[in-house]
């Protein structure tokens, strides 16, 4: 299939809590196609967050072991646009035809079906036929199926019915998997600290932390040098100021964990000790106001907890500011830091 891109596959496709369930739930369905409850498998998240290459691997797992299948890989973008050269050259049957004879259809970035009315309506029934027949439909989207916009409520309604997945921003160890993972590939190495620096650093999605490599690696190349901390400091400098949060939350963490003196794994446990609580309320409300990272996201970074909790730290931490003088000095400490890195 000329649509596959046989490079993404869930070998090099690297599990991280992240992506744990989306993960292992593709692999279901590439083991069993049409075969588990998972229909359809709806796997959503930002930009680079390994949409495409997950649902590639799903398709190239199929081919893989079941050679005889199907499979069709398209872009909504690209459908939509078939389907309309369809309507102009009066091909509509063969167009319906083509998808209702495939085993399997991976349809990436769905969230493009916004406001195409008539291509929705083909494409609720190509859904409807193939999930009949118990073909497997796998989609890609940049939101949760509830939060899709332009879309038609039934088509939506359908979209439910299997398996919504999420792909979230990778922890720092697994963003130090994925570039270990990338040098191997290309048969490259570099030195351990400039792997943690670049990791920890480039914190928005894979597809950046991807390019910063291959920055690094080009520049080097271009400069006959061998790269070590302080170059990739140097090199990165315009990347990582143009193209990501110049803050993390990691380095926040790192920061008022040093300030306390308090373990870094402590703040993500469940422990109420007074002093861990402190740090911990801190380091939610630093994220919040130095990074735009969502409560959620903040909340699941410290520990897994949720929105309220982030929000409650916040204003725990802004009444503090207002009422005690010691903690007031405490946070503005902090923040000096922040903005001297
Ligand atoms: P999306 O479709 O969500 O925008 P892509 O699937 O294009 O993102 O992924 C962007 C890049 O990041 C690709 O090169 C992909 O191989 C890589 N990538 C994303 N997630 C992972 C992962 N968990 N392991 C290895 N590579 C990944
Ligand atoms: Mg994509």
């Amino acid at each position: 299939d000329p649509q596959l891109n046989p490079n993404y596959t869930f070998d090099n496709f690297i599990e991280g809590d992240c992506n744990r369930l989306a993960r292992s739930a593709g692999y279901a369905v590439g083991a069993k196609p049409g075969g588990t409850s998972f229909n359809p498998l709806m796997i959503y998240g930002g930009v680079g967050l390994g949409k495409t290459h997950l649902a590639q691997a799903i398709g190239n797992e199929v081919k893989r072991t079941m050679p005889d299948k199907l499979v069709i890989y398209v872009s909504c973008e690209k459908f939509c646009q078939q389907f309309v050269d369809s309507l102009k050259n009066n091909t509509i049957n063969d167009f319906v035809n083509f998808y209702q004879a495939m085993d399997i259809i991976i349809m990436d970035d769905v969230h493009n079906f916004a406001g195409k009315d008539k291509t929705q309506d083909i494409f609720f029934h190509i859904f409807n036929h193939l999930h009949q027949s118990g073909k497997q439909l796998i989609l890609t989207s940049d939101k949760a199926p509830k939060d899709l916009v332009g879309l038609e409520e039934r088509l939506l309604s359908r979209f439910k019915w299997g398996l919504s997945a999420d792909l979230s921003i990778p922890d720092i160890e697994t963003r130090m998997a994925i570039l270990k993972k990338k040098m191997y590939q290309d048969g490259i190495e570099l030195p351990y600290d400039v792997i943690e620096y670049v990791a920890n650093n480039i914190d928005n999605n894979v597809r950046e932390l991807e390019g910063a490599m291959v920055s690094l690696l080009a520049q080097s190349t271009l400069n006959k040098k061998e790269i070590d901390l302080a170059l990739a400091k140097q090199m990165l400098k315009n990347f990582i100021k143009n193209t990501s949060k110049e803050i993390s939350m990691e380095y926040i963490q790192k920061l008022v964990c040093e300030y306390f003196e308090v373990p870094v794994e402590m703040v993500k446990s469940k422990t109420r000790k007074r002093e861990i609580v402190q740090a911990r309320q801190i380091s939610m409300y630093l994220a919040k106001s130095h990074t735009k990272t969502s409560l959620k996201s903040i909340g699941a970074f410290f520990g897994g907890r949720d929105h309220s909790t982030v929000i409650y730290a916040c204003q725990t931490v802004e009444d503090l500011i207002d009422t005690d003088k010691k903690f007031k000095t405490y946070v503005q400490d902090i923040q000096k830091k922040l903005k001297m890195s």
